[in-house]
């Protein structure tokens, strides 16, 4: 299944594993001490060296969404998308209310 990857700025500490681990799709902006999806993955391989690089996050901060969160999804507003944040090889927040509680 394809996932959408996201950057939890708060949680992230700039240590640039993620974009060694997938250039094509991360990066650490000249100027900023975070990293930043600056392209979703088109490929397997930029899917799996991006799956890579969320396993091996060490602060947990770089998400891969099984389901498209764009702002255009009108299935973010449901709160029915699931999160699997780094390490974690089940979906966090099932069962749990208050988990990326986005309002
Ligand atoms: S590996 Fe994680 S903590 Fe390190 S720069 Fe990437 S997102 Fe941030």
């Amino acid at each position: 299944m394809p996932h959408r990857f996201e950057v939890v700025e708060d949680d992230c500490t700039g240590c640039g594993l993620c974009s060694e681990r997938a250039p094509e799709n991360l990066e650490i902006p000249a100027g900023f001490s975070i990293a930043e999806v600056f392209k979703q993955p088109e490929t397997s391989t930029e899917e799996e060296a991006c799956l890579e690089a969320s396993e091996y996050c060490p602060a947990g901060a770089l998400l891969a969404h099984t389901k498209d969160l764009s702002p255009a999804d009108p299935a973010q507003s449901g709160g029915q998308a699931s999160f699997v944040p780094a390490g974690e090889s089940t979906p966090a927040g099932i069962g749990s209310e208050d988990w990326r509680n986005d309002t």
